[in-house]
């Protein structure tokens, strides 16, 4: 877990302005659901042998024998939100964006965080193709607005519940010759999900997991419906995508899309910058009706990360154009009020009013290069006068404290 330095900040804001203008724009609405949740909502719906819930989830019990989870991921606790507030009943669908925290205990490497942060949209409601375009869509033009170049989408159909059972059997019946020499890891997976195998970046499993069956010849006429008309949407938007028969997130509530969206250069890195997908059965995994929904999330620091290897602009904090230097106890009580009339004003002010001496005052107004210090001194504050100094041109003058923001208004403007 790491701690997110002021230095940070300017890509923080940009994330955040970012998402939340596309957020806006598309009528998405904000939401905040709380950082601990009943793990139940994990397990039930990310399925017991996903990485997440079997080794990657902070898990707790309370005084009361609660059993809560650090949430691992937010699209179950916005299905959880959805069902609890009985959003079912307002006109569908209902699409809802966050920006948080989430916790996984993954094993430390460089770029990853066992807090990290996510920004994600969900449409909940609608099982129309037209709605996981328009997410990719949307995906697309917000790490596009972050400065982020060369965007790919991958994209794969994961069918149904009916169609995946039928996938599984034959990749079981496909890999039980092969498992033997594959990894520890797709052991365990042959076992309790077939599926992730596919996942494997392990180059002993590579050889046979390029020959396993693909998941599009086994589903069935309305998920491949489903899939060519998201395709045909994309075609139409010109967003440039690659269909990875292999795609399968590691989740179990995933249906039909799957989508992960790289910037080019990085692909091979397999670190995709947002991921998502459609998911119509995880509101029945936590006991309510089906409620067809698609959404995406994004690795916040991993996107910063990549905006930093492109050079992606971030807006910098202004800088101060006035410095104020004060002298004695008088002065100091009167610059705390200077302050505060500046900011009602609008005007950026730098100070120093824990320090004693005019040098090192005037020093710090050297290395900030504003362009007027004002100097309130022991005789300036009994008199209510202050001076204004004009530091290129090292000219000053007297003026009466009642007339200072108006002086200081005309002079940064000329
Ligand atoms: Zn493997
Ligand atoms: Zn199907």
């Amino acid at each position: 877990m790491h701690d997110i330095l002021p230095e940070e900040s300017p890509y923080w804001e940009k994330v955040r302005q970012i998402v939340f203008e596309l957020g806006q724009f598309y009528d998405f609405g904000f939401i905040q659901t709380p950082i601990l949740e009943m793990q139940g909502i994990f397990e039930r719906t990310l399925g017991l042998s996903s990485d997440v819930v079997e080794k990657e989830m902070y898990t707790l019990k309370t005084k009361g024998g609660d059993e809560l989870a650090l949430r691992p991921e937010i699209t179950a606790p916005i299905m959880r939100a959805y069902i609890q507030h009985g959003w079912a009943a307002a006109p569908q669908p209902v699409k809802i964006f966050y920006l948080g925290p989430v916790f996984r205990h993954e094993n430390p490497q460089a770029g990853r965080f066992r807090q990290f942060h996510q920004f994600g949209f969900e449409t909940l409601g609608s099982e129309d193709p037209v709605v996981d375009a328009q997410l990719i869509q949307l995906a697309m033009a917000l790490l596009g607005d972050l400065g982020v170049k060369g965007l790919i989408c991958e994209v794969n159909s994961l069918g149904d519940k009916l169609c995946r059972i039928k996938y599984r059997a034959a990749l079981k019946d496909y890999f039980r010759y092969h498992i033997k020499k594959m990894c520890h890891n797709c052991q365990h997976r042959f076992k309790h999900n077939p599926l992730r195998i596919l996942d494997c970046k392990e180059e002993k499993c590579r050889e046979a997991i390029a020959k396993a069956p693909q998941i599009l010849d086994f589903i069935c006429d309305d998920c491949r419906s489903h899939f060519k008309k998201l395709l045909e949407f994309l075609d139409e938007l010109n967003i440039p995508y690659l269909l990875n028969p292999h795609l399968v997130r590691g989740l179990d509530y995933y249906s039909r899309t799957v989508f992960e969206i790289y910037a080019e250069d990085r692909r091979s890195a397999q670190a995709a910058l947002i991921s998502g997908g459609r998911y119509d059965g995880l509101a029945e995994l936590l006991g309510a009706k089906n409620v067809p929904a698609c959404g995406f999330a994004g690795g916040i620091e991993r996107v910063i990360a990549e905006m930093k290897e492109v050079k992606a602009r971030v807006p910098q904090r202004p800088q101060p154009k006035i410095f104020l230097v004060q002298l004695g106890d008088l002065a100091k009580k009167k610059s705390l009020k200077i302050l505060e009339e500046f900011r009602e004003h609008g005007i950026l002010m730098a100070e120093s009013v824990s320090r004693h001496s005019i040098r090192s005052q005037m020093n710090i107004a050297d290395k900030l290069g504003v362009k007027l210090a004002l100097i309130l001194g022991q005789k300036e504050a009994l008199d209510n006068e202050i001076i204004i100094r004009d530091m290129a041109a090292g000219m000053q003058e007297t003026i009466p404290l009642a007339k200072l923001i108006a002086e200081v208004k005309k002079r940064l403007k000329s």
